[in-house]
């Protein structure tokens, strides 16, 4: 392996009281924050005009979400069931999304189509506008799923963009208390989805635990560090990085079941997204998928990426 590896990981300890065990998404600035993340990527990263593009996404849904009312909820016996029983109450399988999600889209590409964008981007940004809702529900309740293979490719982002904010505004209605840690404590105790990284937080009570977060929901819940959140395995963990290239970003990695989950040290770089970094550090996967690892998410936006 290139990268450089760190058999235990630095600063492993969790600090003070137990920490509150969800931190629900705070909807006032998440995609404007990313926005401003893909713009500072962009200078560094290739293709630049797809970093661009993604931060071009990331404000069109800021704007969405900014006029979003609140969403409808179930009722609070369904949402006491799922604390019951440890299931995720907005789980793509369980919760049908009403179609507040396809407004969500249309002002999404109404932003994106008074951008600046390259040809490709734009002639993307028309098919999708001309698609008939049949089709964007069947896309979209794939790409919940995490499947992409009968999706327009370019038109991916922009379906995937709407849900987010559909997702990060129904969890942000939620109450944290209410909320319980599956049987699978590795998916996000919201929406069921598996994280796209983990965060090691730096601020005030928080500082020095792990809080993974949710690609959909944008919902962070607390894990335990040197601990596989794929398989629960506390033995066989490693942690890579490349070099030359951003250290606060390492790779734990798990022997037992081969699988792999990006952390975030936000102690060292303040600065990284979850989402913006996973698309930013791509080099880490390559790294990683010839050494045989593999993730459970796809890297964030990747498969629209040029070829
Ligand atoms: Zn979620
Ligand atoms: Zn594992």
């Amino acid at each position: 392996m290139s990268g450089n590896s760190y058999p235990l990981e630095p600063q492993a300890v969790e600090f003070g009281a137990p920490p509150p065990f969800v931190r629900l998404p705070d909807v006032s600035n998440l995609f404007a924050k990313r926005s401003e993340r893909f713009v500072q990527l962009a200078s560094t990263r290739q293709p630049a005009g797809f970093f661009l593009l993604l931060s071009h996404l990331a404000k069109a849904q800021h704007r969405a979400l900014e006029e979003l009312t609140s969403l409808p909820m179930p009722t609070a016996s369904y949402l006491e069931y799922c604390r019951e029983n440890r299931l995720a109450p907005f789980a793509p399988d369980m919760f049908k999304p009403d179609t507040a999600w396809l407004s969500v889209l249309s002002r999404v590409l109404d932003e994106l189509s008074r951008q600046d964008l390259t040809a490709d981007a734009s002639s993307a940004v028309r098919r999708a506008r001309q698609l008939d809702r049949a089709v964007l529900q069947a896309w979209g309740s794939a790409i919940v799923r995490g499947i992409y293979e009968p999706v327009d490719r370019q038109v991916a982002p922009f379906i995937f963009g709407a849900l987010q904010v559909y997702w990060a505004k129904l969890a942000s209605q939620l109450e944290a208390e209410k909320i319980s840690r599956l049987n699978a404590p590795g998916d996000c105790p919201v929406c069921g989805c598996p994280p796209v990284a983990g965060r090691i937080l730096a601020e005030g009570q928080f500082r020095g635990n792990r809080y993974l977060w949710c690609n959909l929901c944008a919902t962070q819940w607390h894990l335990v560090r040197i601990k596989c959140s794929n398989c629960e395995s506390t033995e066989g963990i490693a942690y890579y990085s490349i070099e030359g290239q951003n250290q606060a970003i390492k790779a734990e990695t798990c022997e037992k079941c081969k699988t792999y989950l990006k952390l975030m040290y936000l102690e060292q770089d303040v600065n990284l997204d979850p989402v913006a970094d996973d698309t930013g550090s791509y080099a880490l996967d390559l790294m990683l998928s010839e050494q045989g690892y593999h993730r459970r998410t796809p890297v964030s936006f990747l498969f629209a990426a040029p070829e």
